[in-house]
């Protein structure tokens, strides 16, 4: 391998290719506590630099393994030998377009930064992975991710308009246009949307925008039961409200979470409900108060008139940190699930979890993104013990909201965690021959299979 490291140095200068051990190891673990191993890191500048590595690691059949901030949960992009292409670097907005709502970036931008470019205009990219201050444009765009506003805006799937993609075979592919409506025959935009580095690296994207809303407002509640609070996003839905975000955390969550955020959490609190409502200024106190009184309809023991705005906002941050609370303080790893049912199954596929939960005994917090049935419960790994119940708690949480009409994954994405799952779920719906016709797909962009090897498939 060292020989042809030198190659690639020749190619790309040795300012780009990296193999120093700090450096291999840093790009080599995801945030659940999976590891891998690679043997040079290439942080790329141009799409000259993607081609070229894409190329040189076809030429030597030698797997690559595309990254932005490497916070995938699913060990989607974590590298099992060969060379992992960063693309961090490659992080500009080439155009704004407010007069046509989209934007034209390279992939290495972070969800945020956009954000924060997009706010001087009054625009938004809607999409919100609870991760945005780290995740990049193009990690987001191949792991098909959402986050909190996927109530009213879905994923990044229906903000994707085009994409330039450096296939497997280091050609230059430009798919997609710049407006919404786009019929370019078969799709290859979103086909290359949740690819996970599997068929090409992305190297720029087209995204629609969406003007700020005019007024916001967060309500939150908590309940003794957790059947209360789910039948109060129902009653919500039924009032033919569509609020912006419903995120929900039960207890196990709260107690974690709250030490570190410094919030007191109500007495017989369950479950916690944080509603944000946009609407025009006019009407938005009127929406916020219609969406209290469902709230302590369905038997809210305390709602946001009980609380400060400071304490609203604790409990939002005690939701937006439950993840990286939960990583940070397993002391092995921790399992993250992405389940998605259709939301009129939630009550049933909790019950279901908290039997998996008790009858594992096991540290298990869940929340999740309520409004679209997508929930993440989180299994703590502290011990050899529960790694081997994490295992089977994974699976078979997986397994019941498949056979509650749901997904494996709303949003994160297969990586190596959930390729058991997928599979299980083609079988079950008769159809694992959607697995068959994804390899072949696969082969058509990646012929020598160099494109992140092992992952979705
Ligand atoms: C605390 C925390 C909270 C999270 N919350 C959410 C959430 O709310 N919603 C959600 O959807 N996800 C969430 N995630 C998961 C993850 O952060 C997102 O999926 C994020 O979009 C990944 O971006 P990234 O830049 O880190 O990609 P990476 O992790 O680096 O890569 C992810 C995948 O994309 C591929 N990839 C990366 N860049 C490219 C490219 N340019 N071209 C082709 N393939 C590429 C990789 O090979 C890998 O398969 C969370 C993660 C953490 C740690």
């Amino acid at each position: 391998m060292s020989n042809k490291i030198r190659e690639l140095f020749s190619i790309l200068g040795g300012d780009k290719v990296f193999t120093d051990p700090f450096d291999l190891i840093s790009h080599s673990t995801d945030p659940g506590g999976i590891r891998g191993h690679v043997d040079a890191v290439v942080r790329a500048e141009s799409v000259d630099d993607v081609i070229a590595t894409v190329r040189f690691c076809r030429k030597y059949k030698i797997p690559l393994t595309p990254q932005g901030a490497l916070s995938s949960l699913t060990g989607s992009a974590v590298p099992f030998g060969g060379i992992v292409l960063d693309l961090q670097k490659m992080c500009k907005i080439e155009e704004i377009n407010i007069e046509d709502s989209y934007v034209v970036v390279e992939p290495g931008l972070r969800v945020e930064e956009l954000n924060e470019e997009l706010k001087k205009h009054g625009f938004y990219f809607p999409v919100d992975p609870t991760s945005s201050a780290v995740a990049t444009i193009g990690g987001a765009i191949a792991s098909g991710a959402g986050g909190i506003r996927g109530a009213k805006f879905g994923t990044i799937r229906d903000w994707t308009l085009g994409l330039d993609v450096v296939i497997g075979t280091g050609d230059l592919i430009k798919v997609g246009c710049r407006t919404v409506k786009c019929r370019q025959g078969y799709d290859l935009t979103r086909l290359f949307v949740g690819s996970e580095g599997t068929l090409g690296v992305i190297v720029k994207a087209v995204l629609q925008i969406h003007p700020i809303p005019e007024a916001v407002n967060r309500i939150v509640a908590f309940f003794s039961e957790y059947r209360d609070g789910v039948r109060a996003v129902r009653e919500i839905k039924k009032a033919k409200i569509v609020p912006l975000a419903m995120e929900f955390m039960d207890k196990a969550t709260m107690d974690l979470v709250s030490k570190f955020v410094g919030f007191e959490i109500p007495p017989k609190s369950e479950f916690a409900l944080i509603v944000d409502v946009d609407a025009p200024k006019e009407s938005i106190g009127r929406i916020s108060e219609e969406v209290e009184l469902i709230l302590k309809r369905c038997g809210a023991v305390i709602t946001s008139s009980d609380l400060s705005k400071e304490e609203i906002e604790k409990v939002f941050v005690m939701r937006k940190s439950a993840t990286s609370t939960i990583i940070n303080t397993s002391k092995i790893a921790s399992f993250s699930e992405d389940v998605t049912v259709p939301p009129s199954k939630l009550p049933e596929l909790m019950a279901e979890i908290y039997k998996i939960k008790e009858k594992y005994n096991i540290n298990l917090f869940v929340f999740g993104h309520i409004a679209d049935g997508n929930i993440h419960p989180r299994v703590a790994i502290n011990s050899e013990e529960d790694f081997e119940k994490a295992k089977k708690v994974f699976r078979e949480i997986g397994i019941k909201a498949i056979e509650m009409g749901g997904t494996t994954s709303g949003e994160h994405g297969i990586g190596i965690m959930k390729k058991d799952l997928l599979k299980y779920e083609f079988e079950s719906r008769g159809s694992p021959i959607a697995l068959e016709i994804m390899r072949k797909i696969k082969r058509i962009f990646d012929p020598d299979n160099i494109m992140n090897p092992g992952k979705i498939i």
